[in-house]
């Protein structure tokens, strides 16, 4: 057995990696940046819609005005009508007079009635588009309800795995000499999360170096529990009796 220290710290290594890996795939979930997509999706989506509805808006008040007019248009014609045929008119000038504002309100009444026709026609894509954007949104909805759960699902089972993790690594951490702890938290916030290194042959796991035949000499007769570092990456360096397993 070689001393506790060393070897509890690549363990305590090992559960850092591990919860590094953890960390970043919470992080980074999959669904989660799909979900962002579709929010942005969702987001450019209901713009296009609020710029249709105030565009059918308009139209729908083009479409008001014209039935207001052709509303009164049609009163006016009804009452110069009942009128011009009630009897109580007998000027000829005036039952003219009228007969040609009954022709003239029909005319009037005519056109109106076209230009709501040419209205509606404008009004039919409008919807069918809108129509469609509506379905594209609920798509859209149904889409990120379904990502949400599998979101939801995936950042619980790292959290829960996560917690797993810190629990093991406190009991590692508080079976190391406090000092060699700090010495290795310290080197891992600087050397990107990896603080101490197995030492594999002549060679430093961490950096991949060899080290030079009278270092690594010079290290091979050291105290087992001596802390030894890396003269080329600085990382402490840990002699195993076992190979690594990988
Ligand atoms: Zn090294």
């Amino acid at each position: 057995m070689s001393s506790p220290g060393p070897e509890g710290l690549l363990a305590l290594q090992d559960l850092d990696v591990s919860l590094d890996q953890h960390r970043h795939r919470l992080a980074h979930l999959p669904a989660r940046l799909q979900l962002a997509e579709l929010a942005a999706r969702r987001e450019a989506l209901d713009g296009r819609r609020r710029s249709e509805e105030e565009l059918r808006g308009e139209v729908l008040a083009r479409q008001a005005k014209l039935e207001a007019e052709l509303t009164a248009t049609e009163r006016r014609r009804e009452e110069v009508s009942a009128r011009l045929y009630g009897g109580s008119v007998s000027a000829s000038r005036d039952l003219q007079a009228m007969a040609a504002e009954v022709e003239s309100l029909s005319a009037r009444a005519a056109e109106l009635e076209e230009e709501g026709l040419v209205v509606l026609g404008e009004l039919e894509p409008m919807e069918a588009s809108l129509a469609d954007l509506g379905s594209q949104r609920s798509r859209l909805d149904a889409e990120a309800e379904a990502l949400e759960g599998v979101a939801a699902g995936a950042e619980a089972e790292l959290r829960s795995e996560i917690d797993r993790l810190m629990a093991e690594r406190s009991g590692v951490a508080a079976s190391l000499p406090a000092e060699l702890l700090a010495t290795y938290e310290r080197l891992r916030q600087r050397l990107g999360g990896v603080g101490a290194a197995r030492l594999v042959g002549d060679r430093c796991a961490g950096c991949h170096l060899t080290l030079p035949a009278t270092e690594l000499d010079r290290v091979r007769h050291l105290p087992a529990d001596a802390v030894v570092t890396c003269e080329q990456c600085g990382r402490i360096l840990v002699r195993t009796t076992s190979p690594p397993t990988g």
